[in-house]
């Protein structure tokens, strides 16, 4: 069975957007996964389609509605479907490729986009969503960023990526950040590519990769380092 997506939105039409190109465009086309993006409106009790209210104790924005949401979340979802049920969230706990790697190896998700000030809390106890974060910072909407976890998803899906092994040798992969990459030409603005990259000892060119790993990933990630949240891959 292949990985199945489904995306509960107010913007159907951003979807798939970027992932309907390239590598997941193509893997979208062949059926190695899909995807539905769900109009949460249609869920709406009223004629005007109401999917959001004034916040409980003031303040400003809107909240997205619970009973609104659990419908449309339901019938994404019915009861005995296996896949994980995700809301794309700044105050989730930030996704890591450990956790991309998970949602690949399973049969999908179902992933809520927020829009306003977010979710009322009870859909989210109630449906025992997974709230995912994408980094510290604000989206205006939950779209960009589950477009985002789709796309890391969907590489690591068999037959996505030609080539296997430029997976594995990634950043993250092994707790360290990748090391550089060069191409001809030979001299590029009187910078030359490391000499021990074109002498053809493929021990030395390891040392040399792993090495430069290790420096970049103590410059620029010593939290990787130090054990954090993204070494335990
Ligand atoms: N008031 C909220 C922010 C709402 S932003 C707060 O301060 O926490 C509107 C929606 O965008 C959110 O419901 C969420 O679905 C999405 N979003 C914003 N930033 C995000 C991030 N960093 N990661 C994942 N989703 C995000």
């Amino acid at each position: 069975m292949s990985f199945s997506a489904s995306v509960l939105t107010l913007y159907p039409e951003m979807f798939p957007g970027a992932l309907g190109l390239s590598l997941a465009g193509r893997a979208l086309e062949a059926g190695t996964w899909s995807l539905e993006a769900i109009q949460i409106r249609d869920f709406a009790p009223d004629r005007h389609r109401t999917v959001d209210d004034t916040p409980a104790g003031g303040g400003a924005g809107m909240v997205m509605r619970a009973d609104v949401l659990a419908k449309a979340i339901d019938h994404a979802s019915p009861e005995g479907d296996a896949r994980p049920r995700l809301l794309m969230s700044p105050r989730g706990k930030p996704l890591t490729q450990a956790r991309v790697r998970e949602l690949a190896a399973g049969p999908g998700a179902v992933i809520l986009c927020g829009r306003f000030e977010g979710v009322d809390q009870r859909v989210i106890d109630a449906r025992g969503l997974e709230e995912v974060s994408i980094g510290d910072f604000i989206l205006s909407g939950g779209e960009p960023a589950a477009l985002v976890l789709l796309d890391a998803v969907v590489r690591l899906l068999p037959g996505v990526m030609g080539n296997a092994v430029s997976g594995e040798e990634e950043s993250f992969e092994n707790g360290l950040l990748e090391h550089p990459h060069y191409t001809r030409p030979q001299e590029f603005e009187g910078r030359v590519i490391p000499e021990v990259l074109i002498s053809g000892n493929h021990k030395k060119i390891a040392a040399w990769r792993r090495a430069e790993s290790e420096r970049l990933t103590k410059e620029r990630r010593p939290d990787l380092l130090r054990g954090g949240r993204t070494s335990s891959v």
